[in-house]
């Protein structure tokens, strides 16, 4: 038995089978991959209760759960499911096969519960109060009356709950379900029926509120996806338009959003001009204004003008989708409460069933004391025994926080990040791209020699030609129109310095003064203008061959305009800030003092920038990096925490980043420590509430002062007050963007 409850520990693993599923159809030697949706698994005790029934299946070689939206995974070798779907329905489990594609937004589960159903539940609390009052009024509590009463209250309220305690027995799996079913039977083995009835019934009534609560996390998760409108205008052959379900319009087709409309498609505006709300992808709320060339995202709302778009990818890879899948794939990574919640799980619920047992068979037979009192005391044990209110809190909070974030454009890559951005004391933040725009422009060019300004520019963008730098695009673009780049061989990125290759046959350089150095080639005429430029703030870097400098260029890139309140509210939270640059030391100084800044590091090399992190790592305990990826990727990667910025207009950094925020306004970094910190409140008060109720229950059980039904009544009362508390979080700042973003479409 042990070992059974050893393993009664909650997962909400999901994702990696999702991936997996989207294979090709394998033969059956090959492991397939079925999703279900079981509706009536909402609890990691059902979890238990199908891992116990499947787990030992031959051919079963994984299930992941994912309870918040009542999905399993089943990874088996059979030749059909039917074995699968077989146990399932024999353990009570009422499980539909879904399509192995990609997670698709299951349609909004409006009611989960009939009237009918509601109705049932009502008459089982009337019978079970009556029966209470009447055993009150004097009755006996075994009388005829009061015994018909609870009976009705059992069969109406109780039946579901008894099945399933009968199937976990079978298959003996300690559950809730169990526990309960115990309690009732002893209650009534003992004469006190009245009691019997009312546990039912409020464990009843918890289950459906439960699972309610349950129902709107998820909501709120799908409710992020169901804001891109279902169809769209697509332009048809003859000029016109026609409306096309949003899953069948191809990539490249133009379609047209009228004023107010929200826009169903990823793409490029091709034509009209207007402003877009795009608080639902970047949590920001003031109209951009778009035109001709600018990107769109699915779900977001054109305020005014008529737009046509080209459409950019298909439904099902949009920003948005891929912002939800990554929000669903991500659930099953654990925050560290979790986990401690699940190891604590696995003693806990064990320990009180053996207290309880004791306390039933010891002081009757040791001491000859009452068997019916010391039995009774036991029962309350037993109801207490179950850690539900504890395990079922911790997902949803966590869920509650990582939704809260998506809808202000801050995506987290699951609990493990959200909890360890509320323990950040220091972010690094690298200078290009993240606290200047990324957008570099040539300011000013200096020849020396017998080259002129503009072929300075030429051979620098030529030797720039390949690569991706912010810097090498400032040099793109300041190109003299209309002549040829040079044929650049032998063309090598140097991480940090600049760039190499050979032009005309003979090596050229374009970099930094570090790089200047190292190659041997400084002469005074360089230096001079080098520190022209960076006293100016300006980024500047040398172009030289290996007999002279030819030439020297300053490249200006504009703050971005929240990075000064982004610092400050940072320090207001207790959090510094350091700036991480490769770029030197002069330039960084000037940009630091723009922002605020007051610990700066610069003319670092990628591998410098790592060794920075473990420093920080050393005397913070905890940091953040904020990078755009370039040069920075293993920082980022050290990182606790690793941000991307402008993940919306990014392929890569949603997928890579651990916290990707949509848009490039740094005030997410602050407002993603305080979401942090909020949840890790709510945690922390859930764990407390949750444990200072079982403790009291614990000793007054003991003390012979608790009833069974106020036992149910604050175990129950226990997972409600932690569902609503952990859901609270979706109102995280509600003042801010979460309306709009919470308006389904
Ligand atoms: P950061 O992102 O912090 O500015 P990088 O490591 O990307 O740092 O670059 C450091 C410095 O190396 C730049 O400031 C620039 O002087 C030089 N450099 C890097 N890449 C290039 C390039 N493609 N062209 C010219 N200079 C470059
Ligand atoms: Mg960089």
């Amino acid at each position: 038995m042990a070992d059974e409850i050893g393993q009664m520990r909650p997962r909400l693993d999901t994702g990696h089978s999702v991936v997996e599923s989207t294979a090709p159809r394998p033969t059956a030697a090959d492991p397939q991959v079925v999703r279900y949706r079981i509706n009536n698994m909402c609890c990691p005790t059902e979890e238990r209760l199908i891992r116990n029934k499947l787990e030992g299946m031959p051919g079963i070689e994984r299930l992941d759960f994912n309870l918040i939206d009542r999905m399993l995974n089943v990874r088996h070798r059979l030749d059909s499911q039917e074995a699968v779907q077989r146990a399932l329905a024999a353990i009570g489990m009422q499980a539909t096969a879904v399509g192995a594609a990609a997670p698709e937004a299951p349609a909004a589960d409006t009611a989960p519960f009939t009237t009918v159903q509601k109705a049932v539940l009502g008459m089982s609390g009337a019978a079970a109060c009556a029966a209470e009052v009447l055993a009150w009024a004097g009755h006996g509590e075994a009388s005829p009356p009061v015994v018909a009463l609870a009976l009705v209250s059992i069969v109406a309220g109780g039946l579901p709950t008894l099945r399933k305690g009968w199937i976990s027995l079978k298959t003996f799996t300690l559950n809730i379900n169990l526990l309960m079913s115990l309690a009732v039977v002893g209650a009534v083995a003992i004469g006190q029926w009245p009691e019997a009835a009312m546990v039912i019934f409020l464990f009843a009534m918890a289950e459906m509120i439960e699972s309610m609560s349950l129902t709107r996390a998820r909501n709120a998760v799908h409710g992020l996806l169901r804001i891109a409108p279902e169809t769209a205008d697509v332009r048809v052959g003859d000029g016109g338009w026609e409306t096309v379900r949003a899953d069948h319009v191809p990539v490249g087709a133009l379609i047209r959003v009228k004023a107010g409309e929200r826009i169903a498609l990823d793409g490029v505006v091709e034509a009209g001009e207007s402003a877009v709300d795009q608080a639902p992808i970047t949590g920001e709320s003031m109209p951009i204004d778009k035109r001709r060339g600018d990107a769109v995202f699915a779900g977001t709302i054109n305020a005014h003008g008529m737009l046509e778009v080209r459409v950019t990818s298909a439904s099902g890879d949009s920003t948005l989708a891929r912002i939800v899948r990554v929000l669903e794939e991500t659930q099953g990574n654990q925050a560290p409460t979790q986990r401690f919640i699940d190891r604590f799980a696995r003693w806990y619920t064990p320990a009180v069933v053996l207290a309880a047992l004791c306390v039933a068979v010891v002081p009757p037979l040791a001491f000859g004391l009452p068997a019916a009192a010391w039995l009774y005391k036991a029962l309350v044990m037993l109801v207490i025994a179950c850690p539900c209110a504890l395990v079922i809190s911790t997902p949803v909070t966590v869920v509650s926080g990582l939704t809260a974030a998506a809808r202000r454009g801050i995506l987290v890559k699951g609990g493990e990040f959200l909890e360890a951005g509320s323990r950040l004391r220091a972010i690094a933040l690298d200078k290009t791209g993240t606290l200047t725009r990324g957008i570099p422009s040539v300011a000013e060019v200096a020849a020396f020699g017998t080259l002129r300004e503009a072929d300075v520019l030429l051979l620098a963008a030529s030797l720039n030609a390949h690569s991706t730098h912010p810097l090498a695009r400032a040099m793109h673009a300041a190109a003299p129109k209309g002549r040829m780049l040079r044929q650049v061989r032998g063309f090598a990125n140097l991480p940090g310095r600049g760039v190499q290759g050979d032009i005309g046959g003979k090596r050229h350089w374009l970099g930094n003064a570090r790089l200047l150095e190292e190659q041997g080639a400084a002469t005074a005429e360089a230096n001079a203008a080098l520190a022209r430029f960076e006293t100016q703030g300006r980024t500047a870097v040398v172009l030289f061959n290996g007999e002279d400098v030819l030439g020297a260029i300053a490249v200006a890139d504009t703050l971005r305009a929240q990075a000064p309140d982004a610092v400050a509210a940072l320090a207001a939270l207790g959090v510094q800030t350091v700036m991480l640059t490769g770029d030197n030391a002069r330039t960084a100084q000037e940009i630091a003092a723009q922002t605020g800044i007051k610990q700066v590091r610069a003319e670092l090399l990628p591998e410098d920038k790592l060794g920075e992190i473990e420093r920080l790592r050393t005397a913070f305990g905890a940091v953040g990096m904020a990078g755009d990826g370039i040069n920075d990727a293993p920082a980022l990667a050290r990182a606790e925490v690793g941000f991307a910025m402008g993940a919306a207009g990014s392929d890569t950094a949603i997928e890579t980043a651990d916290v990707a925020l949509m848009d490039d306004d740094l005030r997410k970094l602050p407002e993603f420590i305080r979401l942090a910190r909020a949840t890790r409140r709510v945690l922390a008060q859930n764990i407390a509430a949750a444990l200072v109720i079982k403790a009291v229950f614990f000793a007054l059980a003991l003390a012979g002062a608790a009833t069974l039904w106020m036992a149910v009544f604050a175990d129950v009362g226990a997972s409600l007050l932690v569902v609503a508390n952990g859901l609270r979080l979706l109102r995280f700042g509600a003042a801010g963007v979460a309306p709009a973003a919470a308006r389904s479409g």
